[in-house]
């Protein structure tokens, strides 16, 4: 662990360098976290766990890398089990993600599998529950993001599959794991910024953002009868894979997050604070609800 913690008193704006990609660091998707430059920080060093989730059972989806990697960490930092689920070209991101959960003496466990495939959102949540017991907390985070400047270059290929990957597999894995989810239990989905400010080039992500912010309403609303909270994160520029990986022309890649106030791109580390919040008691009153991690380019 470093000298510094995520209670270290100290200046936002410095507390990072600017993450720039530059345009010959691409990589196809999935990106990998492996080969990411420059890396990201997941809170490896400095995630200081206070048992806020002690004893919970959680399914990150995407946490092998970027924003679920650190969501891993910080869960299982703070006493949670935690399952995560990865697409298996993504390996390598996964064991490494494992291995930091178990280094907290913490079950871990990786179930890679398409989650575009119902029957396997359904296997994924079953095999969860056969290893862990239950699932208290459930983060929706797996996310598919490709920029696309025209709109006569958008295929239906791509715009489905956007839609498949964000919103109908949630979808399908709230609906498997609710059963085994007991009063107490929180869903937690990334959205984003481009649900509320969509940029130009990501009509399907940003589209399939607004559907996951209104579904978290709708849900928490639903779910709020059997004493289960469901909110959101919107994120906003964080260096991750998916930004290197199609998810950002070059020109953006190269000066990305430099337009928010803070000046800078966030780092996932900066972000699994807020699912740490929302999935643990302290946020008992709060559902139905999105908290935004934007460097200042705020949610509406
Ligand atoms: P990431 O690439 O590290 O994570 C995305 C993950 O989605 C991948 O690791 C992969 O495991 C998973 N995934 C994609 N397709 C899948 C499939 N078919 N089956 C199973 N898993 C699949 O990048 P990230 O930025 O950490 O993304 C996490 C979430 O954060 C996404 O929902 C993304 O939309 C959202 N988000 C990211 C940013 C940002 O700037 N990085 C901003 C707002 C929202
Ligand atoms: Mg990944």
């Amino acid at each position: 662990m470093s000298n510094f913690n995520q209670y270290t008193m100290q200046d936002p704006r410095s507390q990072y360098p600017k993450a720039q990609g530059k345009s010959d660091d691409r990589q196809p998707e999935p990106g990998l976290d492996a080969i990411l430059k420059p890396q990201a920080d997941h809170g490896e060093e400095s995630y200081c766990g206070a048992n806020r989730l002690s004893g919970r059972k959680a399914l990150i989806t995407g946490g092998d890398s970027g924003i679920g990697r650190a969501v891993a960490i910080a869960f299982a930092r703070e006493g949670a089990a935690v399952a995560i689920n990865y697409l298996p070209s993504e390996e390598i991101d996964g064991q490494k993600t494992l291995n930091m959960i178990q280094q907290t003496g913490q079950k871990a466990i990786a179930i890679p599998g398409d989650i575009t495939d119902e029957a396997f959102c359904k296997t994924l949540v079953q095999q969860t529950v056969e290893e862990l017991g239950s699932i208290d907390i459930l983060v929706n985070n797996a996310g598919k993001q490709q920029f696309v400047e025209e709109l006569e270059n958008l295929t239906t290929a791509q715009f489905t599959q956007t839609y498949a990957t964000n919103v109908f597999a949630m979808f399908w894995i709230t609906k498997a794991a609710v059963p085994y989810m007991p009063p107490g239990a929180s869903i937690i989905n990334t959205t984003s910024i481009q649900s509320y400010q969509p940029s130009p080039g990501l009509l399907d992500y940003a589209s399939t953002k607004g559907a996951i912010t209104a579904f978290t309403k709708s849900l928490a609303k639903m779910l709020i009868k059997k004493g289960i909270r469901v909110n959101a994160v919107a994120p906003g520029p964080v260096w991750t894979p998916l930004q290197q990986s199609g998810g950002q022309p070059d020109e953006k890649l190269q000066h990305f997050g430099g337009k928010v106030p803070i000046g800078r791109a966030g780092q996932p580390a900066e972000v699994a604070p807020a699912f740490v919040f929302l999935a643990s008691q302290e946020s008992s009153y709060i559902t139905a609800e999105v908290i935004g991690v934007t460097g200042g380019a705020h949610l509406p």
